[in-house]
């Protein structure tokens, strides 16, 4: 039962994925988006959890690129859940609201995997950290990230402080946020690197060419993507990056390869842009020139699948996505088009509350 309902959401996003035009705002399941129950962080929804499976799934939390805020597609982030037990990965604006929506819930995250300290992909950190303490939850919560890691969890605790100092004498409560949330910083690195073991669940990270050497030679922070195996099957996280050598290494052979994607025309129009906003000696220049550098078009995801021969790629923190300010999303066929042009198996455009 549990099995063909799963299979049923699988193919479900797959052939809504796959065709051509599909031009679909909403998330495509039926889901309760009733706020948390009190004290559980777990939605009182019908709809099957990911929780409830056996084996290792994928759900997309947040699929939206970049920092803007629209009311379609959350910030980046996305659930490795295996045999029941949910890990995030990411954790931009919207995730806790989406980690109910898809039945996981908040108080039950042990394990947080940061690919790197961009706003979107972390915003939603120290609510998720304050509302696991104020809903009980007893086990340490512990996230793992590139350098800065360990700060932005201090910095979370200190954001929880008021907080529990108030409940702890309004309601005699005992815990403290500072000896539950633990920060670890990781190294960067230009071969594999295992970064986390447990029971269930083995990781491994590799540095990525988000940021490009101009900017590490200048700061210490640094950005990974992520290679998740259990029970069989891989997932690899590109986490934001432009075509990296690295990241194929890692993804060698996955049975999931979830990119971040930019429509080539977005990526044409912003090196336009950028170099007319140099040329005039524009503020945004800078800017501009981020978002074209550090970047990978939906060309270089093929090219880097293809030569990883990965199985299925899955698009997410898609550019534009849902921040075309007054026009609908393009189709997913000018994300698929791009990819195509390298890597002929299974593109999955990615939308928030897919289960993969
Ligand atoms: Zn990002
Ligand atoms: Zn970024």
């Amino acid at each position: 039962m549990r099995h063909s309902r799963r299979d049923l959401l699988t193919h479900t996003a797959r052939v809504a994925a796959l065709s051509i035009g599909a031009q679909v705002a909403r998330p495509f399941f039926a889901v309760d988006r009733a706020f948390a129950q009190a004290g559980t962080g777990v939605t009182g929804s019908a709809a099957p959890s990911p929780r409830e499976q056996t084996g290792m799934r994928l759900v997309l939390l947040g699929t939206q690129g970049g920092p803007n805020v629209n009311l379609q597609r959350a910030q980046n982030a996305q659930a490795i859940v295996v045999d029941g037990r949910p890990y995030l990965v990411d954790c931009g604006y919207g995730a806790v609201r989406n980690l109910v929506a898809a039945g996981l819930g908040y108080t039950q995250v042990g394990s947080i995997f940061l690919t790197h300290l961009h706003d979107d992909h972390t915003s939603d950190l120290p609510a998720l950290l304050s509302l696991q303490w104020t809903g009980s939850r007893s086990q340490p919560t512990d996230v793992y990230g590139p350098y800065g890691t360990g700060a932005l969890v201090e910095a979370a605790v200190a954001f929880a402080k008021a907080n529990a100092d108030i409940r702890r004498v309004d309601e005699e409560r005992t815990a403290r946020p500072e000896s539950m949330f633990h920060g670890h910083d990781l190294p960067a690195t230009v071969t594999a690197a295992q970064a986390f073991a447990d029971d269930r669940l083995t990781v491994r990270t590799i540095e990525n060419t988000h940021f490009p050497e101009r900017s590490k030679a200048k700061m210490a922070y640094r950005a990974i993507a992520y290679r998740f195996e259990a029970r069989g099957r891989s997932i690899v996280i590109s986490g934001d990056t432009a075509y990296s050598k690295n990241l194929v290494e890692l993804a060698r052979g996955a049975d999931l390869f979830v990119c971040e994607a930019m429509d080539q025309s977005i990526y044409e129009s912003t090196v336009a842009r950028a170099k007319a906003a140099a040329d005039a000696g524009n503020a945004n220049a800078g800017v501009l020139r981020h978002v074209a550098d550090t970047h990978s078009t939906t060309s270089d995801v093929g090219r880097m699948a293809a030569e990883a021969n990965v199985k299925t790629v899955v698009l997410t923190h898609l550019l534009p996505g849902s921040n075309r300010a007054g026009t609908t999303e393009f189709p997913d066929s000018n994300y698929i088009d791009g990819v195509r042009q390298h890597f002929s198996g299974e593109v999955i455009v990615g939308r928030d509350l897919m289960v993969l």
